[in-house]
């Protein structure tokens, strides 16, 4: 078995509003170990995204408890991919991805050969100056998903990161970052509502009920272990088989 960087122990939560009470995370019990790729797939407003923000600290377990493990505990352990890519418009891509380490004081020359070395990998070393409005949807995450690789994390967490694109972008966006991370060796943690997207990236798929979400079924899915590219994935005979068992679950009350 390899590393557990992450653990969900009866992990509870309710939203507390002046019109009273909404409870969101019931019950929650679940791992993530060094290597996968988890998807966490759940109808709207279900709340993945409050689950994601329980599991980087941003908020705080009313019941239950996340624990970090191993390398996972250190500061700057999980780098974070969202649904917005928040470049910042007015610096060039090279500016934007020097955030991080910038504001770290750890921008050294090791750090910028990296940061240049996967630029240049990835297709974008002839954007370096350039804005973030003179980029693609696509080229623009793949410049989001390095911006959050500068920092080095070994757990990244992704929420609905390419929901603002349209479907053929989106597909080959989805294609360009579950290359990158596992050719970087990255742990990580996406959640969707597209069970293609995550079928095509994942090794693992937890499907989450309805509001108060609990994991109501756990899939292990073997093409990325097979090496396949998520867009070989989706041409799978069986493809549709976990698209439909997975469909089933999400609409069934
Ligand atoms: P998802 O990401 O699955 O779409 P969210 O985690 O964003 O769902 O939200 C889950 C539920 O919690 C929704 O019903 C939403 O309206 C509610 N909610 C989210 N954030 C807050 C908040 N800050 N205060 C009160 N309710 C919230
Ligand atoms: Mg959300």
């Amino acid at each position: 078995m390899s590393e557990l960087l992450l653990e969900c122990k009866d992990l509870s939560f309710s939203y507390h509003t002046p019109e009273g009470e909404i409870p969101v995370i019931r019950n929650m019990n679940f791992e993530i170990y060094k290597g996968e790729f988890v998807s966490i797939v759940g109808p709207s407003g279900c709340g993945k995204s409050t689950l994601l923000n329980l599991m980087t600290n941003m908020l705080t377990a009313e019941e239950g408890s996340v624990r970090m493990h191993g390398d996972s505990e250190q500061k700057n352990a999980f780098g974070y991919m969202l649904q917005q890519d928040h470049l910042f418009e007015w610096y060039d891509i090279w500016k934007n991805i020097c955030i991080g380490p910038q504001i770290n004081h750890c921008l050294t020359d090791e750090c910028q050969e990296y940061l240049l070395d996967l630029l240049n990998r990835y297709g974008l070393t002839a954007f370096i100056h350039k804005k973030p409005s003179e980029l693609s949807g696509g080229m623009r995450q793949r410049a989001a998903i390095i911006r959050t690789l500068a920092m080095k994390p070994e757990l990244l967490f992704l929420d609905e990161p390419f929901s603002s694109l349209d479907y053929q972008n989106r597909l080959n966006a989805a294609d360009d970052i579950g290359k990158i991370i596992r050719n970087e060796g990255k742990t990580a943690v996406l959640v969707t509502h597209d069970i293609g997207e995550a079928i095509s990236l994942s090794s693992r798929i937890l499907v989450l009920s309805k509001r108060p979400t609990t994991i109501k079924k756990e899939y292990n899915i073997p093409f990325r272990k097979l090496g396949l590219s998520p867009l070989e994935i989706r041409n799978e005979k069986e493809f549709g088989t976990y698209f439909n068992a997975i469909w089933k679950e999400l609409n069934e009350t």
